[in-house]
C-alpha cells in the first residue's frame, strides 16, 4: 500500500540506537523515540475525514508535527522530543519516495518522487483501482512487486539488528514488535492474493 510500518518501526530502532550510544537512554525514552517512527501510520483510523479518504493527506502526514515536536523540545529542553521530532520526520520524508504525501499540508497536495506509482496510474488512480476486487490489492501488488522495496525491508531489517545489537543490546526483544508488523502485512499480502485469485 505505501511504505510499510515495519520499515518505519525499523528506522526508529535504527535512530533510537544510535542515540542510545551517545546518550545513554533509559527504556522509556528510546521507546518513546522509536514510537515517533511510527506512530503517525495510525493516522489511518482517521482515513474517513481525510481528502479523498487518503490518510496520507491529513495533517500527521506533513511534516508540521515534526517541527512542532522539535519546537516543543528546545522550548521544554527534553532531547528526547527533539530526537523523537527528527524520528517523526524520517517517517514522513520516507513516505515521499514511494507515492508521495501531503508534506507542506497547506498545499494540500500529494508531494514526492512517487517511486511506486506512474503518473499515468496516479492521474487515473480510480480506474485502476476499479480492476481489483479490492482496492488494497492494486498497491499492495506494487509494494511486494518492487524489487527496490524488496531490497529496502531487508537492508531496513539487517541494519536494525545490527545497530541494536551494537548500541542498544538490553532493548534487543522490541524487535518483536517488528515481526507484528511485518506479519500483519504478510498476513494482508496473502489474503488479498487470495481475494483476488477466487
Ligand atoms: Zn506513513
Amino acid at each position: 500500500m505505501f511504505v510499510h510500518i515495519n520499515i518505519h518501526f525499523g528506522v526508529g530502532i535504527i535512530v533510537a540506537s544510535v542515540f542510545n550510544h551517545l546518550l545513554e537512554l533509559n527504556f522509556l525514552e528510546f521507546f518513546l523515540v522509536v514510537v515517533f517512527s511510527f506512530i503517525c501510520d495510525f493516522d489511518i483510523l482517521f482515513s474517513n475525514y481525510a481528502l479523498d479518504s487518503n490518510h496520507r493527506m491529513l495533517i500527521s502526514h506533513s511534516i508540521l508535527p515534526s517541527i512542532i515536536i522539535t519546537v516543543l523540545g528546545v522550548i521544554f529542553n527534553w532531547i528526547i522530543l527533539i530526537i523523537g521530532g527528527l524520528s517523526y520526520s524520517l517517517h514522513v520524508i520516507i513516505d515521499t519516495f514511494d507515492w508521495g504525501t501531503n508534506f507542506f499540508y497547506f498545499k494540500k497536495k500529494q508531494v514526492g518522487l512517487k517511486l511506486l506509482i506512474t503518473k499515468e496510474e496516479f492521474a487515473n488512480i480510480s480506474m485502476h483501482l476499479s480492476q481489483y476486487k479490492k482496492p488494497g490489492s492494486f498497491f499492495d501488488k506494487k509494494y511486494y512487486g518492487n524489487k527496490g522495496i524488496i531490497l529496502t525491508e531487508v537492508i531496513i531489517f539487517i541494519s536494525m539488528i545490527m545497530l541494536i545489537s551494537i548500541f542498544a543490546f538490553r532493548y534487543f526483544l522490541l524487535i518483536v514488535i517488528y515481526f507484528i508488523f511485518l506479519g500483519f502485512h504478510l498476513h494482508r499480502h496473502f489474503k488479498l492474493k487470495q481475494i483476488e485469485s477466487d
